[in-house]
């Protein structure tokens, strides 16, 4: 059974989508079978890894609106063992449709059981708010890696996601684990990220990622290539961090198992 990870917080633009592309094209590098589940109506996940808009037929919406078969919504990438179930903007409706439909909250999860097999890592890349495809996403992992970003109030906002972390565990799915908190955007040239770097540990402890995901260039272009960072430009410094960042997850999975 693959590990099924949700890639969760509801503030913006804290490096959730560049980490769910960028951690598992390095998985699949390294020679994992992946699975990313874009379902933020955005849609940065699936255009970020190279699949283009026109060429999606149906999307995540039709697994958790219409009940499709997973299978039919899987798309390949240009990355060797890594897949995507892309998701269009047909999902903002979603959030809204699905709130008076039958066990609402476990869509997701059903929907991933019968095709978590066939990866080693699933990883979900969530929409910036806490409503229903969040708790879809939550409902349907084993755990939930919560980027934060290395900004002024970091931890702003972050126990209403663990506050919902909690509700999840209590009531829909009492396996749920914290994979760990990654710090992002790190600018390296000022004291306020060190500032932060100690505020999170000092309330996440062994939860935080060795791995520190600086600002780099490199990593903000790429998307707009369709590239995840090892194929855009393998010798950058971004690069190098996502496959850090990958070998810890491997090496964290494997304790647990
Ligand atoms: P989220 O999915 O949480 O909204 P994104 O991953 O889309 O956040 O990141 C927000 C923006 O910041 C994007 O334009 C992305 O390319 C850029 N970005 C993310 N991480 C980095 C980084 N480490 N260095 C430079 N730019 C980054
Ligand atoms: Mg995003």
């Amino acid at each position: 059974m693959g590990k099924i990870i949700s890639i969760a917080n509801q503030k913006g633009g804290v490096g959730k989508t560049t980490t769910a592309v960028n951690l598992s094209a390095c998985l699949a590098h390294l020679g994992k079978k992946v699975l990313i589940v874009d379902i933020d109506p955005q849609g940065n996940a699936t255009s970020g890894i190279g699949i283009e808009k026109g060429d999606i037929d149906e999307c995540v919406y039709d697994v958790l609106v219409e009940d499709l078969n997973p299978k039919e919504v899987i798309c390949s990438s240009a990355i060797e063992r890594l897949d995507v179930i892309p998701s269009t903007i047909q999902l903002s409706g979603a959030e809204i449709e699905l709130v008076p439909t039958i066990s609402r909250e476990v869509r997701l999860k059903r929907a991933l059981a019968p095709i978590s097999e066939e990866y080693d890592f699933i990883f979900i890349d969530c929409p910036p708010s806490l409503g229903l495809l969040t708790i879809n996403s939550l409902t349907a992992s084993d755990s939930v890696l919560i980027p934060v970003q290395c900004e002024y109030y970091a931890l702003e906002g972050l126990s209403q996601l663990l506050n919902t972390v909690r509700l999840v565990q209590k009531h829909l799915n009492t396996d749920l684990a914290i994979e760990g908190v990654l710090l992002t955007m790190l600018d390296a040239r000022t004291n306020l990220g060190i500032q932060v770097i100690e505020e999170v540990k000092k309330y996440f402890r062994e939860k935080v990622f060795e791995t520190i995901i600086p600002r780099n260039v490199r990593l903000g272009e790429a998307p707009s290539h369709g590239k995840p960072i090892i194929t855009y430009d393998s010798k950058s410094r971004g690069a190098e961090v996502y496959l850090d960042l990958a070998k810890e997850v491997i090496a964290s999975g494997e304790r647990v198992r």
